[in-house]
């Protein structure tokens, strides 16, 4: 076992010394100094969910992110249920699960219960490669459409919320942003 761990660092050691892996600063590592190599899930994740959409379209990547969101928020709900705690419908909680549960970091700007909710990005990597790798044709946005509808439907007051794409990054936009009216 200690034999192993000190040939990895060996390794990694190597990496440093011919400058493909470089450290910018004490937690972030850089691969070939361009992309952090904590992104690589991201990067990889931007190429599948744009090849899903090109091949099956866009309801189907829309229904895709609402399936996992909905999914993510359940598995959320049943854990608390199990620890007894009781959650509480806050907007300040649901982007606390969305973060946490690895969907980018979001907030929201706008919300009427049983009638309206705006949400923006704040910070979402496959988002960004998505912008990178295909610019305008970016259809990646319409998964985390789907994703935080998921969300939304299950912690706001807003029963099968359908989010629609208000700004996004790959057409430009400052932020990707999405909002649901009744
Ligand atoms: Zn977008």
């Amino acid at each position: 076992m200690v034999k192993e761990e000190k040939e990895d660092s060996s390794l990694f050691d190597e990496l440093m010394a011919k400058n493909i892996l470089v450290s910018t600063d004490k937690n972030y590592l850089i691969l070939f100094k361009n992309i952090s190599i904590s992104m690589y899930g991201a990067r990889a994740w931007a190429f599948t969910l744009q090849q899903i959409a090109l091949k099956k379209g866009e309801k189907y990547i829309f229904d895709l992110g609402y399936l996992m969101g909905k999914d993510s928020a359940e598995e959320v709900n049943e854990t608390f249920k199990k620890l007894g705690v009781f959650l509480s419908k806050e907007i300040k909680k649901i982007t606390s699960i969305i973060e946490a549960t690895g969907f980018g970091i979001t907030e929201i700007t706008s919300y009427i219960p049983k009638k309206r909710v705006e949400l923006k990005i704040i910070k979402n990597p496959i988002l960004e490669f998505g912008k990178e790798l295909y610019g305008e044709k970016s259809d990646i946005c319409l998964f985390y459409a789907g994703v935080y509808s998921g969300f939304i439907s299950n912690f706001l007051d807003l029963k099968d919320c359908k989010l629609a794409i208000k700004e996004c990054i790959s057409k430009g936009d400052k932020n990707c942003s999405f909002y649901y009216e009744k």
